[in-house]
């Protein structure tokens, strides 16, 4: 089997523990956000086939120095076959399994999830599902519409929901002046994940690697800015983990 992917490095630190991972960067992705800092990963190209053999060799050779496999993207929920048996092999190395996700295949979040396959997803929440998703992922194609890759996130949601006792989950949602910035805006998302047992990161935007020039030279938001966002979303829901 092959799977296609943008890079592997082989040790790296994840951004919410300071533990190291081996980082597996899926290409292919079925959203096109304009702010995306990783433009050359959403389409799969032939020289980025690799033998799942290859990446087995590499777990196993960090085996001893890393804590787990980030598998991130690009989509990697894009290549069901090749994640799960990644993640197979992951499990049986006894490495922990991170997910990073936009949440658009609910069906390979369930299968991952019944075949308890992974111990950290982290969905991307990209924007309130009530205003104009398209416009903060332009998602939507002639095969399928915003209507239905809504309706996924709703039941990625559910399953989510299901899971969470058992699976650790975190939701970012990245803040990008003019696009996703609003305190009413975020407040439907709270509204959308507030009965699921999971944290909610809020992470600022930066325009390094856009490819979009309409946001090269959007600036990043400032800390207090963001923090004041945090502040009206605790005042409407106190209990929501929010960081
Ligand atoms: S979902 Fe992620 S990888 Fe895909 S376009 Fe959006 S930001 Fe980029």
């Amino acid at each position: 089997m092959q799977a296609f992917i943008a890079e592997l490095i082989v040790v790296g630190s994840v951004e919410f523990t300071n533990e190291l991972y081996t980082k597996i960067y899926f290409s292919g992705c079925d959203f096109r956000c304009p702010y995306c800092n990783k433009p050359h990963m959403l389409e799969t190209k032939p020289e980025q086939q690799t033998e799942i053999r290859e990446i087995y060799n590499k777990l196993e050779n960090q085996r001893e120095t890393v804590e787990g496999v980030l598998l991130t993207g690009g989509e990697p929920c894009f290549q069901k076959q090749a994640l799960i048996e990644i993640c197979k092999k992951a499990k049986e190395l006894k490495l922990k399994t991170v997910l990073d996700t936009n949440g658009s295949k609910p069906e390979v979040i369930e299968a991952l999830l019944k075949n308890e396959l992974i111990d950290i997803i982290i969905m991307d929440f990209k924007a309130s599902l009530k205003q104009d998703f398209n416009k903060a992922t332009n998602s939507a194609t002639f095969f399928k519409s915003t209507k239905k890759i809504i309706k996924d996130i709703k039941q990625t949601l559910e399953i989510l929901k299901a899971y969470d006792e058992k699976t650790e989950i975190i939701f970012n949602t990245t803040i990008v002046p003019g696009l996703i910035y609003k305190k009413e805006e975020l407040l439907e998302i709270a509204e959308e994940i507030k009965n699921i047992n999971a944290a909610w990161q809020l992470q600022p935007f930066t325009n390094e690697t856009v490819k979009d020039k309409r946001y090269q030279d959007i600036i990043r938001p400032t800390s207090s800015f963001i923090e004041n966002l945090k502040e009206a979303i605790r005042k409407e829901y106190p209990k929501m983990r929010i960081n």
